[in-house]
Order: structure tokens, then C-alpha cells, then sequence
């Protein structure tokens, strides 16, 4: 069966190739097919040998998934759905920061989810699978594919940064998520700084410490709550990993200095987690973490059973944060137009 060549690490496939009697250099002119040119067919890869097209042909794939739909917020939020091997599909989202010269891929990581968070829409589906390496990678190749499509020299719209925000946990999926950021990390292939990758995760703590030793990417940690009882109702994976050992994880991700600080996210449901009070608390909470806190607007999905906080409330949360001298940042919601804004990706 043929296998999707997106699965494969560099030295990987410089050993299949050295098995099958090519050089293993071979692999570095294939890799920039892949990763620089973003070639969509063997046949393009001119420099390598007839006879090692046909063996890759034979043996390998560089599909990418096929596009179901595609919609454009009027913020300039784009969505796509994509519909994988298996029939089952999943959602990706650009979003275009022209003021800061960004352009933000959110990448899914599993389809559905099997923390079930309540506030989120994804979670309503649960765990259905986790995806594979080459279905991780093959987003930001659609992604790119499509920047080079639609940018002219004049607009120079790259991808800049990638967050794993979409559907799912990724620290659920580990061994994926980490081969897919290796790959997108190798700077002989699509060369992303660490720095300009994020990953988010509801709190796997297991998994925390060696994302951080081993992949070195940013973290931002859905917190949501200021203690555990508030927080287990909401995420239920609090149950297993409560407030102690999430702090204590983060207190000790690698690399986090003022300088580089983790990210804490914390959704306004109105009445449950966004009073004076709860801000204190929160203060206290992540106390000695150089930490900033990016505050989320809940966005509505069918058949929640919670509300978004008035902007006075989240006003109010923010000031109480700022003056005991945590920075906190309100974001906005990109693409709600489109269903495209965080939670409410199905
Ligand atoms: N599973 C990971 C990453 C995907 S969710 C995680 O939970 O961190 C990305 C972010 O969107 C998380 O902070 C998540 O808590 C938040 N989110 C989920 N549903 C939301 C909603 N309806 N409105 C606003 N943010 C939501
Ligand atoms: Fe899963 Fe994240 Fe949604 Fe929770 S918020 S259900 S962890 S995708």
C-alpha cells in the first residue's frame, strides 16, 4: 500500500531510499520538492532520476486532503473543510493579521475531541480519531498552496505562524503532533521557527513537560477557571490533572522566562468564571508563572447552555489582572461569521 511521503521524517526516508539502492542524499532534493517548491506531483521533481520518479510514484503519495468547502469571513477569516482518506473531515482556519504582517493557520489535530469541554462545540462530537502525521502536515501545505495562489508580489501573503487550536487535543495525539512539528520545524524543509508555533492543550500534564523538551514550541494552556471547582465542571480532565499539577507543569515548562511567557487562556462565560473575585483569584492562582492571559469571549454555538460575558464584565476582569500587574489581552473574535472563531469548530 502506497504511503503518504508527508509521514516521513528526513533521515526516514533517506533510509528507505538507501535500502531501495538510491544515495541517501536523494532525500534532501526530494525533501525540497516537498517543502519549498510544494510540488504536487512526482513528475515535477526534475532532478531526480526517471527510474526514481517511477519508484516513488509507485510507492508513495503527496495528496493532499480534498476541499470540501471554503468560506471567507468579513474579517477575512478563511475556513475550510476538509474531507480525509477515510471519509471523515475536519476544519482548518487562516487568519490574516495584515496590521502585524501575520497570517495564522489554525491546525486541527484530531477529529472530535474526547475531553468534551462543555463551553466547546468540537468537544459535543467526542473522540472519533486521531490524525496522522501526514493529515497534520498536508494542512499547512493546502494552506500554502493557497497563499501562493492568491498573493501577488505585492501583497507577499506567507504563512508566518501556526497555532493548534483547531479540533481536538493535541496532546492526545502526541507521537503525530510530534513528528508533524519536526517535520514542519527541519530547516531544510518548511523551516518554522518554534517560536512561531503554538500549541494549546486543556491541561494533559504527562505530555506538558516533554512538549516542552522536546518539541520546544510555545504553550498556551486553556485554564478557564481560577480553582478546581469551577474548572472540573467545566473540563472535565481536571479531574484527572487538577490545578496543583497543571501549575506545578507549567511553573516548570521549559524555556519560559518574562521574556518568553506561557500563555494562559481564559473564556468569559458569563456568571460562572468572570467576576472580580474569580480575577483575584486567578492572580493568585499563577502566581511566580511568568505567564500572560489571553481573554476569550465565549462563542456561541446550537444548544449551549452558556452566554458570553457583557464586555463591561470582561472590561473589569482585565483591570483587576493589569493592576495586580498580570498582562492580559482581550482577543477578539476572528471569523464568528463563519463559524471559524475558537470552540466552535465541528
Ligand atoms: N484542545 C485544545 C486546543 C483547541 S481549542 C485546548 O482546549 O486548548 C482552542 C481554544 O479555544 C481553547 O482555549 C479552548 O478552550 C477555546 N474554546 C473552546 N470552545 C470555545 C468557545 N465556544 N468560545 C471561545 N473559546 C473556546
Ligand atoms: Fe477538546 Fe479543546 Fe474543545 Fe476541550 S476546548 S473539547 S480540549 S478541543
Amino acid at each position: 500500500m502506497a504511503h503518504s511521503l508527508f509521514d516521513f521524517l528526513k533521515p526516514e526516508l533517506s533510509q528507505v531510499l538507501t535500502e531501495k539502492g538510491y544515495p541517501s542524499w536523494r532525500a534532501q532534493q526530494i525533501w525540497e520538492w516537498l517543502y519549498q517548491k510544494g510540488a504536487l506531483s512526482f513528475e515535477e521533481m526534475s532532478n531526480l532520476p526517471q527510474n526514481m520518479r517511477a519508484f516513488l510514484a509507485e510507492n508513495f503519495l503527496l495528496q493532499r486532503p480534498v476541499q470540501l468547502r471554503h468560506e471567507v469571513s468579513k474579517d477575512k477569516t478563511e475556513k475550510w473543510r476538509l474531507v480525509l482518506e477515510d471519509g471523515n473531515s475536519i476544519e482548518m482556519v487562516l487568519i490574516p493579521e495584515e496590521e502585524r504582517e501575520r497570517n495564522t493557520l489554525c491546525v486541527s489535530s484530531q477529529v472530535g475531541c474526547g475531553v468534551r469541554c462543555a463551553f466547546c462545540f468540537t468537544g459535543t462530537m467526542g473522540f472519533v480519531r486521531n490524525l496522522e502525521a501526514h493529515e497534520i502536515v498536508s494542512q499547512i501545505l493546502l494552506a500554502r498552496d493557497f497563499l501562493k495562489d492568491v498573493g501577488s508580489a505585492h501583497q507577499k501573503r506567507t504563512l508566518t505562524n501556526i497555532v493548534l487550536m483547531g479540533m481536538g487535543e493535541p496532546l492526545h495525539n502526541y507521537s503525530n503532533i510530534s513528528k508533524a512539528l519536526q517535520i514542519l520545524m527541519d530547516p531544510s524543509g518548511l523551516a518554522f521557527s518554534k517560536r512561531r508555533i503554538t500549541l494549546s492543550t486543556a491541561g494533559v500534564v504527562p505530555f506538558m513537560k516533554k512538549c516542552g523538551e522536546e518539541l520546544g514550541v510555545n504553550l498556551a494552556v486553556s485554564l478557564h477557571a481560577p480553582n478546581d471547582a469551577i474548572r472540573s465542571r467545566i473540563i472535565p480532565l481536571n479531574q484527572h490533572y487538577p490545578l496543583a499539577q497543571l501549575m506545578d507543569v507549567c511553573r516548570n515548562y521549559p524555556g519560559i522566562n518574562t521574556a518568553r511567557r506561557l500563555t494562559f487562556e481564559y473564556v468569559m462565560l458569563k456568571d460562572v468564571n468572570d467576576s472580580k473575585v474569580h480575577a483575584k483569584e486567578l492572580v493568585g492562582l499563577i502566581q511566580g508563572i511568568p505567564a500572560k492571559i489571553n481573554l476569550i469571549p465565549w462563542n456561541p454555538w446550537p444548544d449551549a447552555h452558556f452566554e458570553t460575558s457583557p464586555f463591561e464584565r470582561i472590561e473589569a476582569f482585565q483591570n483587576v489582572l493589569e493592576n495586580l500587574g498580570v498582562p492580559a489581552f482581550l482577543r477578539t473574535p476572528r471569523g464568528q461569521d463563519i463559524s471559524a472563531a475558537c470552540g466552535q469548530l465541528k
